[in-house]
Formats: C-alpha cells, structure tokens, sequence
C-alpha cells in the first residue's frame, strides 16, 4: 500500500518539500507520496492525531510548529532537544519520534563546500540567533569547532543561545561589533531574513573586513544569490546559498523515514528547477 508523507506548517502552499521528495519517491521506486497540509496552530493537535490514525509514514514541520509539536510526541532525538526544535516527526507504529535535520543538513552542506579546510579548526560567526540560528549552532557545537559565535540584532538572544558555553567557544554580540571582527572568522553563516524576497535589497552588515577565501554562507535560497552573497562573491570570499541546507535537511529526514540515503542531486534539481535557477552551491 502506498505510504503518506506530508510537510505541515501554516502557510505552506509555497513549500518545495512535495518536489523534493516525491522526485526522490519516484527515482527509487517507492511506493509512497508526499503531500502539503495546511494545519493551523489550533488544528496541530488533531494534525499528530491523524497522522498515528491514518498510519502515514512521518511529517515535515514548518514555522509556525516547530517547537509548539513537542509537547505531542512520544519520543524527542537529543539534538532537537537541545535546539528546542522539531522539523521531522517518524512515526513508528504509532510512536511518534521527533528530529530535527535542520542544523545537520547545514553541517553537511557546509561540509561540501569546506575543502581542504576542516571544521576543527575553523572559527566560525553567524549571524542571527533565531530558530535557525539554534539549530545550526548546536549542530556545529556537535562537530566540534575552535570558535562560534553569535551576532544578532539583539544581542539577548545570542546570549540565550550560547548560555553555559565556556567564553573560550562562544561570545555574543551585536552586529556593529562583528562588523569590525569579521577577519577573524574562517566561515560567516547568515541566519536572518534579511535579503529575502520581497527585502531583497538589503544586508545584514558589510563584508569590508573579512580575509579572502573567507566562506561566506546565507541559508536564504529564494533569491538564490542574495545582495550579501554578490558583495562577498565580489570580495573573492567562496560563497553558497541555502539550497544546500534546504536539500541536505530533507535528504537526512528522508533517511529517517525509508532508511535509505536519497540521490543528492535529484533533490536539488527538483528544487532549483522550482526556483529557476542554476546554482550549485
Ligand atoms: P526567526 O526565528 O524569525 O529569526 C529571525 C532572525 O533574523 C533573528 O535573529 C532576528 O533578530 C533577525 N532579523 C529579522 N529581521 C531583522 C532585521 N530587520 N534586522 C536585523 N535582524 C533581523 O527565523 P528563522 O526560522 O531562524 O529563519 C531565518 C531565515 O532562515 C529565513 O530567511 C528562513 O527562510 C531561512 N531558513 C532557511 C532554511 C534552509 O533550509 N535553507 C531553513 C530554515 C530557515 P532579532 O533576534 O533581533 O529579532
């Protein structure tokens, strides 16, 4: 019998999740589908309800349920419990197991970019610390990194994400400050939305202080290369958008669902194919 995957969020009909998957579905065989639902907050509850009822294979979850399907699930992984954050739900004959794939399939997507340098050694700045920003700090903090700090509009709330890290690993700041530190860092990750469709003419600090070969990353895909991106590309820094991250967090809950690691490249021509791009990175 056909089994039922599905991405939740509210609102969701522009999510790419049903392209990627489904392409992937299809590349191998399977017999199973994926859909978009749109379940609004009140409606959560009864969301997880059916998904045990109807026996489906596992979910996707988007803003705004990301934290808020916690309190539904049997079972949270460690790593989306110190995120605070699900985006994938397995469900295990009716055990619903939550994950999150977000942070490691920007640790991947980094990674393929990464060369010859090594994420030990590297130290690293990202800027923004909302649900993102989390996912991927913690996810870094697992591969084990020389530096990893946190710059944000409010600095607050890059305090709240690094609480309990020696200063040594992480220090908060605000965006001025990184500014004039930028040299310092081998790897400069955007997290906010700042330079997403419709703000596409927008930055989140200026890139005069960084070195070259530098690696500067913006997690946002839609533009695929966002004003930040084309300036740090300008500078000779090796740029990627976020198409990596939005491929390899699907690919990584797709292994949880089916137990097989899709084709990398399948996802990421559906996706670019939707965006109407050619970007690789
Ligand atoms: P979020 O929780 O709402 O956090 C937004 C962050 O952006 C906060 O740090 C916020 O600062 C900052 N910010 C927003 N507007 C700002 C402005 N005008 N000036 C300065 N800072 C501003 O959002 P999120 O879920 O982390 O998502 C952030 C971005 O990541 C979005 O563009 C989203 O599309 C993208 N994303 C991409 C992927 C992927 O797979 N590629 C996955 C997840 C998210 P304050 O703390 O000061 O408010």
């Amino acid at each position: 019998m056909e089994k039922l995957y599905g991405v939740i969020g509210d609102p969701i009909a522009q999510s790419m999740s049903p392209d990627m998957h489904n392409s992937s579905f299809k590349a191998l065989g399977l017999e199973a589908t994926y859909k978009a639902f749109h379940v609004t907050p009140e409606r959560l509850e009864s969301a997880l309800e059916g998904v045990r009822g109807l026996g489906m294979g596992g979910l996707n979850v988007t803003i705004p349920h990301k934290v808020s399907v916690m309190k539904f699930l049997d079972e949270i992984d460690p790593l989306a419990s110190k995120i605070g954050a699900v985006n994938t739900v397995v469900n295990e004959n009716g055990k619903l197991i939550g994950y999150n794939t977000d942070g490691m399939g920007y640790v991947t997507s980094l990674k393929e970019i990464l060369q010859e340098k090594s994420l030990e050694n590297s130290s690293i700045l990202l800027i923004g610390a909302g649900g993102a920003a989390r996912a991927i700090y913690f996810s870094l903090l697992e591969e084990g990194v020389k530096q990893l700090d946190i710059a944000n509009r409010t600095v607050e709330n890059a305090r709240t994400i690094i609480n309990g890290q020696p200063s040594s690993l992480s220090k908060a700041m605000g965006l001025l400050e990184a500014e004039n530190d930028l040299h310092a860092y081998d790897v400069i990750i955007n997290t906010t939305s700042i330079g997403m469709y419709p703000n596409k003419d927008d930055i989140p600090l200026s890139l005069h202080n960084i070195k070259s070969s530098t690696i500067v990353s913006d997690i946002i895909y839609n533009p695929l290369e966002t004003r930040w991106l084309q300036e740090a590309r300008a500078k000779g820094a090796i740029t990627q958008n976020g198409v990596g991250m939005f491929v390899f967090q699907g690919a990584l809950a797709f292994e949880k669902w089916t137990g097989i690691y899709p084709d990398i490249d399948i996802m990421r021509n559906a996706i670019l194919t939707k965006l109407g791009g050619t970007h690789k990175c």
